[in-house]
Parts: structure tokens; C-alpha cells; sequence
């Protein structure tokens, strides 16, 4: 028998944490298999281990009789062996005769078996078995099921048993113990006073009992579609500390200090405005009021900027820099990769430039003697906005007095990429102004559907432009074969004979990129851009056909980009880099090779390259069969809305709030419990109780998040 887990010196001292013990790492190895799976898998507490809650439930509280039961039906009855004998055909195997008290006979079948079997399935044992019935050849009989020695007297369980998600060396036996152990010893107190819950639930201990424990009355479908009181108030419990944790980082931020900025009148904010060649949209002028209005206050902006592809968020994004360089102050803006961070870089320069502002330029790949001058110009201040990569955030750039952080695409930027930049602005500070903090504005494409707007942004201010600029043509979108490649390429023929241009992505460029694609599909059925760029180039004799992807230098890629939006090459063949924010309004039509790989967001993100002029675009889907179900969703929501919100709502529907909000990544799902699609009115109790409950039992509210999402609460910040 495995030590009993509450003795286990994993739950006391974790990871050899005890100070001066000099060989902790043998105290690691004595523990048993099971002990150490425990720990792999977090449950290293009494309360991690009682929120781990069972997969599904068996039911051992009653017997049935042989002669009732039915093929397929799993069930537990209980007899006397009357032979057990191991025999040699078809193969070596241990089988056993049961008669119930009625005298009916259910043969017991093991391929695999060990002495202790046939121990406990000697002729004249009573036992009590459970399985699956199978109507075989000789009889009744169940292959490989559970058992153990009983006598008249034996009580059935009282409770229906939990099943529970387990790893590999983890019985659930042990688990079950383990987890009855850490539920008795779990701190569960109640922490929030009765009137912040929906009526008509459980206290959490008795939650908990009752979902690890049921009697055998319980509802087992309430149970299993999570809609029993029980399962309400865990999600509620969750939920609400959830929001508690974002409107505390809320309130938080709220007193920190951060410079007041304000345009000056006939300042570069004016003058900007006045040299764009166009007028600014109805929607980007009220973003950007709602952005300047955020500037002028003296608390830190924490304000996300969404709108559709193309929808004109850089020159908001200018704007702000303009009201923040009028104030005296420096702006840092950071693209997730160099492509999308030269294109901002091209349209400041060109916007700014002529206006007297120095646009500095900082990136990973930038070394040496140019990267240590322009480290100098951004500490002296003589810099006044920088644009780059995550190179902008690293330890050596010290500002001299950064006053805005724009982060463009943020959602691309890895979770530690986030905190590390929340980190800088928390130590950035001028030299002048030891207390202040800068403002942040993000942006995004991706559009926040509501509920996860509620939840996970809650501590978020956002700003959305919904319209896009004047004079675009829809997008058609169409959805092909790859059979029907030659009408592809015919229609490629005669885009680029009218004069636009076109792209073609496709998902992966040489085997080894492949490491990770984790979508399970041989690598050679793969495109691959090298092929592709000769193919192309051999069907469109006299076409200039160029190509890119994420292996060329960021010179070369510069480069290419270049020859592209100049309009020397025509045709350009690309893997996913030219994913975000490429903006070359002359390209009329997107093809999109293996379409059915790509996730719905990054299909209307690249969808997104074309229709930025006035040229009627087409975007045409090309998949290989056969058609994952997801794979023909995502392809169908394409061909019916062009409207970036729609398919983020779609997107959510389709794989979930976790993967949408990239948590697999993290290895960690962001609600265990609730599901924000069922558990709105939950969701809405929660909101309505979280700021109440910070006001009038501080203490509590504390108590709560750092029970529910303890070492989680950082991520959920980022
Ligand atoms: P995104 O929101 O995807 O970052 P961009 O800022 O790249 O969009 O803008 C897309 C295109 O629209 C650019 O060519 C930009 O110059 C142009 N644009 C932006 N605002 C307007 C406007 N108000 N009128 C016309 N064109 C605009
Ligand atoms: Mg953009």
C-alpha cells in the first residue's frame, strides 16, 4: 500500500525548500511514484487537491442481478467463484466462473494477470465485481474487471466514486485518497458573507464534499453538464474572484501617477492632422478623443485600441505620440515583429519627418556602434519616439522620459514579453519625475468578443474603431479545392495583366520550420514557398514573382517588402510573415494555400492584406480534403462575413475562450470551472459583487483571489 499522501513530506516541504538542508534532492527520490505524479501534476496542496474534481462517477452503490443485465451495460454484482482456472486458448489467460445468489453465472476474463488474481478469484471466494457486460461466445461474461473480496456483510458505497483525471502512475485509488485527505485538511472557509452569493447554494465545503462525494440520489446529469448547485457555486466562486482581481489592478493603476499631457495649439499634433492626405474618419476622431481625454488626466492610461484590419489605427496611434512629443515627452512603440515594426516606422518617418521629429529605430537585429548611439539619443531624450521590436523594452534602453508606451498587436507579444514590459514602465521613470508612470495604449485586430471583455480585460479601457476608412470595396472571399489550382492561377494572370498585385501564402517554407506545427499531417503534404515560387514563376512567364519568408535576414525581408510595395514585383509568395499589418493597397487579390491550417483570426488577418484600396479584391481559400469539422467551420465563416467582430465571436464559439486568448501557450487554462458562454448570469452577479465586496470586506476580497488564482493573478494582468 502507498504511504498515505497527508504523510507525505511533499505536501509540507515542497522542492526541498527547507533552508539548510543540504541534500534535498534525496528526500525527492524517496518518495513514491504516485507521491512524485502528484506533485508533476500541482496537486502539492490540500486545497489544490480538493479542487480537483472528478471526470465523471461510477456507480457502486448497488448490485445487479446476472440474469437483468444487458450487452454493453457496465455494472457491479456480486458472487461466489465456482472454478477459476487459467487456460491456453486462443492464448494464456486467467478465467473465473461467478454465480450470484440467484444462481445465474457470469464468466470474469483476464488476459493479462498476476497471482494476486488468482488469490482473490479462488474457487469457494465471494467477490464483488464490476464491468462492462459482454454477451459472449460461452455466456455472460466481463473482460478485465474491477474486483475484490467481500463477505455477506461488506457494505455496498455509500456515494457514487469519482473517477478523476489522473496521469500516468497515478491509481486512482491513490488519488482518491489523496484527494478525501486533502479535502478534510483544505482551508475552506467561507470566506464571502451570504449576501454577495446567488441564492439557493451550497456553502463551498458542502460544495466540494457533494461534488467528490454524491450520494447515490445525486443527479448524475446535473452533475455532468455542470448545471447542479454545487458546480454553480464553484464557478461562481471563481468568477468572482476573477473579476475582483482585475478591478483591483484597476483601482490599483488608478493611484499611480502619471504626466498630464495636452496638445498644444499649432503643436505637431495640429500640424500632423493638417498634412495627413486625408480626413480622419468619424470613428478614428472619436477614438482619438477618447485616447487624448485619457493623456490629459493624471493617472496612467491602460486603454486597448481595437478595430479591424485596415481600419486606420496607426495614424491614431501617431496622434497619440503627437499629444505626448507636444507635452515634452517620449513615446516607445513596439510591433511583435520587425516586418510590421519597419512598416510603422516608414509611415511615422514619412508623416513626421517633414515636420522636424527624429523617428529612431531599435530592433534586435540593430548592433554595435549604431545601436550604441541610438541607446545614447533615446537617454538623452534627443530621441523623441521610438519604434521597434521588443529590442525597445530590453534592460539596456533606458529612456530619458518616456511618457507613452504603445504596444501594436500586443496579444502577439508571449506572455513574458508582456510582463516584462509592465515591469520596464513600472521602472522607467524619468529623472525629473521620479513618481510617474507611463501611459499605455494597445492595439489590436483581434477584436475582444463581450464576455471575454468582461472577464479577462476587465481592468482594460477600450476604444473601437468600427468603420473602416471610405472607398473600400467588400472583400469577396471564395473557397477552392486544390483541384481547381489552374483557374487560380489563370486569374493571377489576369490581376497582375490589369496591373495589381497578389498574394500567395502559404502555411510552411522547409521541413525543420515545421517543428511544433503539432497539427499532425505529414510534412511533405505541406507547400512549401521554395516550390511554390518556382511553380508560380513557371506558369507566369514575364511575371516578377518574389518571395519571403521567416528565414531571410531582416535586411532582405526589408527588401523584398520593398520591391513589392514599390510595384516591381507583382506576385509576391509568402509564408505567414506578412501576417500582420503589410500594407500595400494596389494588391487586389490573397490567395491562400492550405487555408484549412490556419487559424480563423490569422485567415482574416492575412484576408485583411487585400482591399486596402479602392480595387475590388478577392480572397480565394484554397484546402486540401478531407475537411477537419472545425477546419469546414472556420472555411464557411470566412465566405459569409468579412466583419472582423463577427469572426472573433465565431472564433470563440469554435475553439473555446482558453485557446482564443493563446493559454495553451501558458499551459494553463484561465477558468477551470465556469464556462463564459454558459455562465453569463453568474458572470453578471460577479461583476455586480466584486466592487461592493472591495469597499466593505477588503480583507476577504483578498482572500479570495489569492485562494483562486494565487500565482495565476501576474498572468492574468499581462
Ligand atoms: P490597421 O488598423 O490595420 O493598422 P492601417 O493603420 O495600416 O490599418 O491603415 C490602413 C490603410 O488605411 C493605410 O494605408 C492608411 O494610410 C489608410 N488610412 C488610414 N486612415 C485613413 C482615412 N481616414 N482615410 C483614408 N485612408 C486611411
Ligand atoms: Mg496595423
Amino acid at each position: 500500500m502507498p504511504r498515505s499522501p497527508a504523510a507525505s513530506p511533499a505536501t509540507d516541504a515542497p522542492n526541498g525548500a527547507a533552508s539548510g538542508d543540504a541534500k534535498p534532492a534525496l528526500k525527492a527520490d524517496l518518495r513514491s511514484a504516485p507521491a512524485k505524479a502528484l506533485d508533476r501534476m500541482g496537486l502539492d496542496t490540500p486545497l489544490a487537491l480538493a479542487l480537483h474534481l472528478p471526470l465523471r462517477y461510477e456507480d457502486e452503490t448497488r448490485l445487479s442481478a446476472i440474469a437483468a443485465l444487458q450487452p454493453g451495460q457496465t455494472a457491479q454484482v456480486e458472487g461466489q467463484i465456482v472454478e477459476c482456472r487459467v487456460d491456453f486458448r486462443p492464448r494464456r489467460q486467467l478465467v473465473a466462473r461467478l454465480h450470484d445468489d440467484a444462481g445465474d453465472e457470469l464468466v470474469l476474463r483476464f488476459v493479462n494477470f498476476y497471482p494476486s488474481h488468482q488469490k482473490t478469484l479462488a474457487t469457494g471466494q465471494r467477490v464483488r465485481v464490476r464491468g462492462e457486460l459482454r454477451g459472449g461466445f460461452f455466456g455472460r461474461e466481463m473482460v478485465h474487471p474491477t474486483f475484490k473480496a467481500v463477505d455477506e456483510h461488506t457494505p455496498l458505497a455509500a456515494a457514487l466514486t469519482p473517477v478523476y483525471p489522473a496521469g500516468a502512475q497515478l491509481p486512482q485509488a491513490y488519488l482518491r485518497k489523496a484527494v478525501a485527505a486533502g479535502l478534510s485538511r483544505a482551508p475552506l472557509d467561507e470566506l464571502l458573507p451570504a449576501s454577495v452569493l446567488p441564492p439557493g447554494l451550497p456553502s463551498l465545503r458542502a460544495a466540494l464534499q457533494f461534488l467528490h462525494q454524491p450520494p447515490a440520489s445525486a443527479s448524475l446529469a446535473t452533475l455532468e453538464d455542470h448545471s447542479h448547485p454545487a458546480w454553480q457555486r464553484l464557478k461562481f466562486e471563481e468568477l468572482l474572484a476573477q473579476q475582483l482581481s482585475q478591478m483591483q489592478s484597476r483601482r490599483e493603476r488608478a493611484r499611480l501617477a502619471a504626466p498630464v499631457m495636452q496638445a498644444l495649439p499649432g503643436g505637431l499634433h495640429e500640424r500632423l492632422l493638417a498634412v495627413l492626405p486625408w480626413g480622419l474618419t468619424d470613428a478614428q476622431q472619436r477614438v482619438s478623443q477618447e485616447i487624448a481625454a485619457d493623456l490629459a488626466k493624471p493617472q496612467p492610461m491602460h486603454r486597448l485600441l481595437q478595430g479591424d484590419v485596415g481600419s486606420g489605427k496607426t495614424v491614431v496611434a501617431a496622434l497619440a505620440a503627437a499629444v505626448a512629443m507636444d507635452a515634452g515627452w517620449q513615446c516607445a512603440l513596439m510591433a511583435p515583429t520587425e516586418i510590421l515594426a519597419e512598416q510603422h516606422f516608414v509611415k511615422l518617418v514619412q508623416w513626421l519627418q517633414p515636420l522636424g521629429i527624429t523617428v529612431a529605430w531599435l530592433t534586435g537585429s540593430r548592433k554595435g556602434k549604431g545601436r550604441r548611439e541610438m541607446l545614447e539619443r533615446v537617454a538623452s531624450g534627443e530621441a523623441k519616439l521610438i519604434v521597434g521590436t521588443h529590442a525597445v523594452i530590453q534592460d539596456d534602453v533606458q529612456f530619458a522620459r518616456l511618457g507613452l508606451a504603445i504596444v501594436d498587436e500586443q496579444h502577439r507579444f508571449g506572455v513574458a514579453q508582456r510582463l516584462a514590459l509592465r515591469r520596464k514602465l513600472r521602472t522607467e521613470r524619468g529623472p525629473g519625475s521620479p513618481a510617474l508612470e507611463p501611459h499605455l495604449l494597445m492595439m489590436s485586430a483581434t477584436p475582444i468578443p463581450r464576455t471575454l471583455a468582461m472577464t479577462y480585460f476587465a481592468d482594460l479601457e477600450v476604444s473601437t474603431i468600427d468603420a473602416l476608412p471610405p472607398g473600400r470595396t467588400p472583400i469577396l472571399t471564395k473557397v477552392f479545392g486544390e483541384g481547381r489550382r489552374d483557374e487560380v492561377m489563370a486569374r493571377i494572370a489576369e490581376e497582375v495583366a490589369r496591373g495589381r498585385q497578389v498574394y500567395w501564402v502559404c502555411p510552411l517554407i522547409e521541413e525543420s520550420e515545421a517543428e511544433g506545427d503539432g497539427r499532425g499531417k505529414p510534412l511533405s503534404e505541406l507547400a512549401n514557398a521554395t516550390d511554390t515560387h518556382q511553380e508560380l514563376s513557371d506558369a507566369l512567364p514575364g511575371v516578377v514573382v518574389g518571395l519571403i519568408h521567416g528565414r531571410l535576414a531582416p535586411t532582405e525581408k526589408a527588401e523584398v517588402m520593398a520591391r513589392f510595395a514599390s510595384g516591381q514585383t507583382a506576385v509576391l509568395v509568402a509564408t505567414t510573415v506578412i501576417e500582420v499589418g503589410v500594407d500595400v493597397p494596389n494588391a487586389s487579390l490573397m490567395v491562400i494555400e492550405h487555408a484549412e491550417r490556419f487559424g480563423l483570426a490569422q485567415l482574416h488577418q492575412l484576408r485583411g492584406r487585400v482591399g486596402r484600396g479602392e480595387v475590388a479584391s478577392i480572397c480565394v481559400l484554397l484546402y486540401s480534403s478531407p475537411l477537419s469539422e472545425t477546419g469546414k467551420q472556420r472555411l464557411k465563416a470566412m465566405v459569409e462575413t468579412g466583419d472582423g467582430f463577427e469572426i472573433a465571436r465565431r472564433d470563440l464559439e469554435i475553439r473555446g475562450p482558453g485557446e482564443f486568448m493563446g493559454a495553451r501557450q501558458s499551459g494553463d487554462a484561465l477558468l477551470r470551472f465556469a464556462d463564459l458562454a454558459e455562465d453569463a448570469p453568474l458572470l453578471a452577479r460577479a461583476r455586480q459583487a466584486a466592487p461592493w465586496l472591495l469597499d466593505h470586506h477588503p480583507a476577504a476580497a483578498r482572500a479570495q483571489v489569492a485562494r483562486w488564482l494565487g500565482s495565476k493573478a501576474d498572468f492574468l494582468k499581462a
